[in-house]
């Protein structure tokens, strides 16, 4: 009886070997670099209970009402799956009183996140992100601090002609006037839009600026924008940021229509894209949540952070030189063995090679001569060992170096050293 097949589930992908590679480059560059700039790595959860999210992230949210994979466990309570980073962090930040420990936390964090979106290229329901975190003050040099390290990281990483975008979306007190400015506005154009756009602008009317409808351009481009409705604090942060930023070097744009889709945001937002991504074109967002901490029961902290969408930042990697050192084969050391005590000598020996720090591989299920060398050589080892009932008399094994087609007998004392000299000199 033929079976299914069976498949992952639309919208997650495997990462093989191959490809792992990369991701654990950027990773480790990540950190790096992150560390560098004070910053220590936390790991969260993978899910949480529900209201964390739809407490932090807010209720009008497209990731709350339609992105999040939420289930009952076996206690009825309702967890989530978790569609971002920044709430986790900031729950694991009260919860473990990381304010008390010194004035200002730096925390970044990597891993998968979950939502039910539209599958589409750039867009899974599982993907990854790098998260950074900076928890504790509203100055805008850490501002600046955080988008330096992000622009560091992404051009260590390699990318290049990137668009970043820059905003003040203002804070408590000039965000209602605005957002009241906006919604009176785009009441008088409702007629040309559909009920879904119009629901929409009634829950929060600054996300009809994040549309990407080409139909909604022109309206938004004639539409009041954020900077005339600055109150002081929000138009000095504002400014204090950008010299920053201009002293520092960092090319930016400002956007007074860039806006993000989560309801923590207030003063400066920001988003990285690039026109090599195609639709999904966003590689990262960010900005400063000086709410969200106290919202979730902690003390008043204000704080800034960004998330970089790991497979789309990878996307604009892929066309690296592959002949670069991460491609390097990796085993170098294939044990060959003809016979019984042969293979028992030889598992004995790539265990003994592991141990030294030697990529070592074995040919499992034994063969002829042939068919192992055939294995040998799609291994793309440097060296191979054959053991044999001769070699094993003799006390040695043969030691064959692939590119010069070389072979020489040595002592089975000596191989260990021997190798080591060859390939850690
Ligand atoms: P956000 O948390 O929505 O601000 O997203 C931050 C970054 O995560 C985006 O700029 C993307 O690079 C990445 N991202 C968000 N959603 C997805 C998704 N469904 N698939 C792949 N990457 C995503």
């Amino acid at each position: 009886m033929s079976r299914n097949k069976l498949t992952a589930v639309r919208g997650v992908r495997d990462i093989l070997p191959e490809e792992a590679r990369n991701w654990r480059n950027v990773e480790e560059l990540a950190r790096d670099i992150f560390e560098r700039f004070g910053y220590g790595e936390i790991r969260i959860p993978l899910f949480e209970k529900t209201e964390l999210f739809s407490r932090g992230i807010g209720g009008t949210t497209d990731i709350v009402t339609k992105e999040m994979y939420t289930f009952e466990d076996k206690n009825g309570d309702s967890i989530t799956l978790r569609p971002e980073a920044t709430a986790s962090i900031c729950r694991a930040y009260v919860q473990n009183s990381l304010y008390a420990e010194t004035g200002l936390s730096k925390l970044f964090c990597i891993g998968p996140m979950f939502r039910y979106e539209r599958p589409q290229a750039g867009r899974y329901r599982q993907f990854h992100q790098i998260n950074a975190e900076a928890l504790g003050t509203d100055d805008p040099a850490l501002d600046a601090e955080v988008i330096l390290m992000l622009m560091e990281f992404l051009g260590e990483a390699g990318l290049k002609n990137l668009s970043f975008q820059l905003n003040n979306i203002g804070d408590s007190e000039c965000r209602p006037k605005y957002s009241e400015a906006l919604l009176a506005f785009l009441q008088k154009e409702v007629s040309s839009l559909d009920v879904e756009v119009t629901e929409r602008i009634r829950r929060n009317p600054l996300r009809f600026l994040d549309s990407k409808d080409p139909a909604h351009s022109t309206i938004i481009a004639s539409a009041p924008t954020i900077d005339t409705f600055w109150n002081d604090r929000c138009r000095r942060h504002f400014e204090t940021l950008c010299n920053h930023l201009d002293r520092a070097g960092v090319c930016y744009e400002k956007n007074s229509a860039l806006v993000r889709g989560l309801d923590y945001y207030c003063l400066t937002v920001f988003e990285v894209t690039s026109e090599n991504l195609g639709a999904q074109d966003a590689v990262c967002g960010g900005g400063r949540y000086d709410g969200l901490i106290e919202d979730l029961g902690g003390p008043p902290t204000p704080a800034i952070g960004f998330a970089i969408g790991l497979e789309r930042l990878l996307q604009l990697t892929e066309t690296k030189d592959s002949s670069s050192e991460d491609q390097k084969p990796p085993i170098e050391i294939f044990i060959v063995a003809l016979g019984k005590s042969a293979e028992q000598e030889s598992f004995a020996l790539a265990s003994d090679l592991r141990k030294k720090g030697l990529r070592t591989d074995l040919a499992f299920g034994g063969g002829s001569m042939k068919s192992q060398m055939k294995r040998a050589d799609r291994s793309g080892a440097r060296y191979v060992l054959m053991v044999g009932e001769d070699e094993i008399s003799k006390g040695v094994v043969s030691l064959r170096d692939m590119t010069k087609s070389r072979q020489d007998e040595i002592s089975k004392e000596a191989i260990k050293t021997h190798l080591l000299s060859l390939l850690r000199p």
